[in-house]
């Protein structure tokens, strides 16, 4: 994929994140430009501290930028209106985390239609777990469902919603490697038939090679860009 010429789906320009913790500021961003192009698989590599949820989370409107600025195509995010963070989160970014956030007493049916009924055009939730090979768990509750199959779902409820940006927080880090390779395989497939923007946060480097672009990250600041000749399938890896 020719990601240097492709648009620009976000636009990061010099963001910083201070968190003031009683009189230390622990600065978590320091000057991140970032282009993240419409239908790349991007991946955020980077020992723990460096700062990769803290821009995925403003990325995605969950928090704000201590300075700097996101353009989503050619709108500029308001940081300071709540409301507006909400809407652009609502109706165009889904979330996966590492840990599934199902609630427990709804089915994987259930679970994903609670972000569907308040979606502008969304997908029906059978067709969301569908996709992500779930049509024979419908009616499962979270706890009759393994850890993959219930990070499957959370993917499902990500992407009901046809978001334009899919934001995931080190989607496989509670998973063995074998229950991982089938996460990486939902979302890589979201990614290819939706051309679904995605950036992924992982701290184990063997999941760089399924992306497009890999950025690395140290204190704060994007060090390296890489970007991958050859794409590998989720099934190639092992860890
Ligand atoms: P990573 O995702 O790469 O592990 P983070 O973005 O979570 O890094 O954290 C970057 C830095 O910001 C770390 O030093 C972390 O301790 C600090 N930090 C993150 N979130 C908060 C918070 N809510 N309050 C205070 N400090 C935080």
């Amino acid at each position: 994929m020719e990601t240097d010429t492709a648009a620009v789906a976000l636009a990061a320009r010099n963001l910083t994140k201070i968190y003031r913790m009683g009189a230390i500021d622990v600065p978590a961003l320091q000057g991140i430009d970032v282009d993240l192009h419409k239908g790349e698989l991007l991946v955020l590599l980077g020992p723990s501290g460096s700062g990769k949820s803290t821009l995925l989370n403003i990325l995605g409107g969950l928090d704000r930028p201590t300075s700097g600025e996101v353009r989503f195509g050619n709108q500029l995010l308001e940081m300071d209106s709540e409301r507006a963070l909400n809407r652009y989160r609502r109706n165009h970014v889904g979330f996966v985390f590492q840990f599934y956030n199902l609630i427990p007493s709804l089915t994987a049916r259930e679970n994903v239609a609670l972000v569907t009924e308040i979606a502008r055009d969304p997908m029906p939730p059978v067709d969301a777990l569908t996709l992500v090979g779930l049509r024979d768990r419908l009616d499962h509750f979270p706890a009759q469902l393994s850890g993959g199959e219930q990070q499957r779902v959370a993917i499902a409820r990500a992407i009901a919603k046809r978001p334009d940006l899919l934001l995931c927080d080190e989607p496989t880090g509670a998973l063995d490697s074998k229950t991982g390779i089938l996460v990486l395989e939902a979302i890589l497939k979201i990614n290819r038939e939706f051309q679904t923007t995605t950036a992924l946060i992982t701290h184990n480097a063997v999941i760089a090679e399924i992306a497009n672009r890999v950025l690395y990250f140290a204190d704060g600041r994007i060090v390296e860009t890489r970007c991958n000749e050859v794409q590998r399938a989720p099934g190639e890896l092992t860890w």
